[in-house]
C-alpha cells in the first residue's frame, strides 16, 4: 500500500521528501533515485516518466549527481512537482505502485562525492579539546578560531553510506610517555557527530563564492559520523592536521534532506564576538543567516549518550562555502563538507567521546558496560529532526555504523 495516509506528524511526511539513490533484491540491480514518504521510497524516475515531467531524464538516474548539478530552479520545481505527486489525489493514482517498503530496498550512497573538507565550527567543541589536549594554554581557543573556520580536506573515496561496516583501523601510535611508537589496531576509537552539507552547483576556478550565494550551491544535507582514530591522530597530526586518523571511514546518512524542507529550521548563529573579515560577515541584510535547529541524538548500541545542538555552531554552512572558496579553490557537484564536531555547552549535548569521557577520565556507563572508546561490535547511530511547517518535525536520515575488528 501506498503511504499516503500517514500518521499526523510523521517526521518523514509530505513536508519533509528527502531524496536517496535504491536498488531492488532480484533480477533487477539498477540503482534509482528515490524520495522517502513515511517509511516507503517512490521511484522517482519512473514516477517522472509517468506523469510527463521534463525533468525525468535527470531523475531517471542511478545517483543524485544529474540532479544536483541542475541547479535550484530545477530543485524547487521538482520538489513542487513531488509534493503534488504525493497530495494531489489524481497524480496520486499514477505514482500510487511505484512505492516500495524501505524494508525491501537496498539504499546505497546517494551522489558520488567530489572533494571532502571537514571543518571544526563549534566553538563548544573547539574549547573542550583544547582544555583535553592543551591544558596549559592561555586560551582553550587557537588565535585563528574566531577569524575563520578551521577546516582540512579530506578522503572522499571512504565516505561511505548508512550501515556500512566500519573496520578497525591500524596505524602508529605513542603516548608522550612511550620511547617509541608502536603499530597496531586503534585502541581509542571515537566518533564525531556533524550535518554534512552536500554541493550541487559548482563554481569557477578563481571566482569565490559570496556568503548570499549558498543557497544557489548547496542542495542539502545529511548527517555524518566522522570516525576518528584519536591515539593515530594524536601522533601524526603536528604540524599538518588530520591524516590517516580520520580518512579510513566517514559514514552519511541514505537520505539528503534537501535546504527547501528546513526553511523553518534557519535560525541566526550565536552572537559574533569579534569582528569579521568582508566576506564572512554576515551581520548586514541580505547576507545568508545560514544556521539550521537541528537537534541530534547520538546512541550506542541503542543507547542515547548525547543529544548536540546543530543551533550553538560558531560558524555557518554559507560562512564554511565562503571561506573554501575565498581562494579561489572551485566547487564541483558532489563536493561534501562536514559541519565540525557538534557539541553543546552542556555535557549531555557532546558530540565525541573524547569530550563525553573527558579524554577515557570519565568512563560513560552503558547498560552493556563501562565506554571509554568503541569497542568492537559497537554501533553507532546519529540521529536528528528539525523543527518543520506547523509544528511537525522534519527527520533527517539516521546514519548508522558498527565497528568491526581488524582481523
Ligand atoms: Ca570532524
Amino acid at each position: 500500500m501506498p503511504p499516503f495516509d500517514l500518521p499526523e506528524g510523521d517526521p518523514f511526511g509530505t513536508h519533509n521528501l528527502p531524496y536517496g539513490v535504491f536498488s531492488l533484491p532480484g533480477s533487477d540491480p539498477a540503482r534509482r533515485v528515490g524520495v522517502r514518504l513515511g517509511d516507503h521510497v517512490l521511484d522517482v524516475g519512473k514516477a517522472a516518466y509517468a506523469l510527463g515531467s521534463p525533468y525525468a531524464p535527470l531523475l531517471a538516474q542511478g545517483s543524485l549527481n544529474p540532479l544536483l548539478a541542475a541547479g535550484r530552479t530545477a530543485w524547487s520545481d521538482v520538489r513542487r512537482a513531488l509534493t503534488a505527486w504525493v497530495t494531489v489525489p489524481a497524480h496520486q493514482e499514477a505514482v500510487a505502485d511505484l512505492f516500495h517498503p524501505l524494508s525491501a530496498v537496498t539504499l546505497h550512497l546517494p551522489f558520488e562525492v567530489a572533494d571532502y573538507v571537514d571543518f571544526y565550527a563549534s566553538e563548544n567543541h573547539a574549547r573542550n579539546v583544547g582544555q583535553i589536549f592543551r591544558p596549559d594554554a592561555a586560551d582553550s581557543l587557537t588565535p585563528n578560531w574566531k577569524h575563520l573556520p578551521i577546516g582540512y580536506h579530506g578522503r572522499s573515496g571512504t565516505v561511505v553510506v548508512s550501515g556500512t561496516d566500519v573496520v578497525r583501523p591500524s596505524g602508529q601510535r605513542k603516548a608522550p610517555a612511550d620511547p617509541a611508537p608502536v603499530f597496531g589496531p586503534s585502541v581509542r576509537l571515537d566518533i564525531e557527530a556533524e550535518v554534512g552539507f552536500v554541493v550541487g552547483v559548482p563554481s569557477r576556478m578563481g571566482e569565490p563564492v559570496a556568503l548570499g550565494d549558498f543557497r544557489e550551491h548547496v542542495f542539502g544535507l545529511c548527517l555524518l559520523n566522522d570516525w576518528s582514530a584519536r591515539d593515530i591522530q594524536a601522533w601524526e597530526y603536528v604540524p599538518l592536521g588530520p591524516f590517516l586518523g580520520k580518512s579510513f571511514a566517514t559514514s552519511v546518512s541514505a537520505w539528503i534532506t534537501p535546504l527547501d524542507a528546513l526553511d523553518e529550521a534557519r535560525v541566526a548563529p550565536p552572537e559574533r564576538t569579534h569582528p569579521l573579515l568582508p566576506y564572512l560577515d554576515d551581520s548586514g541584510s541580505g547576507t545568508e543567516p545560514g544556521g539550521y535547529d537541528l537537534r541530534i541524538s547520538v546512541a550506542i548500541n541503542g543507547h542515547v549518550v548525547s543529544e548536540p545542538p546543530f543551533s550553538t555552531m560558531y560558524w555557518t554552512a554559507a560562512q564554511q562555502l565562503a571561506h573554501m572558496t575565498v581562494n579561489g579553490a572551485s566547487l564541483r557537484t558532489g563536493d561534501l563538507y562536514g559541519s565540525g564536531t557538534v557539541s553543546g555547552p552542556t555535557e549531555r549535548e557532546r558530540g565525541s567521546l573524547l569530550e563525553l569521557t573527558w579524554n577515557g577520565r570519565d568512563p560513560l556507563e552503558l547498560p552493556d558496560g563501562k565506554r571509554t572508546f568503541l569497542e568492537d561490535g559497537d554501533v553507532v547511530t546519529l540521529s536528528a529532526w528539525a523543527p518543520g511547517p506547523g509544528g511537525v518535525r522534519v527527520g533527517l536520515g539516521e546514519v548508522t555504523g558498527r565497528v568491526v575488528s581488524s582481523s
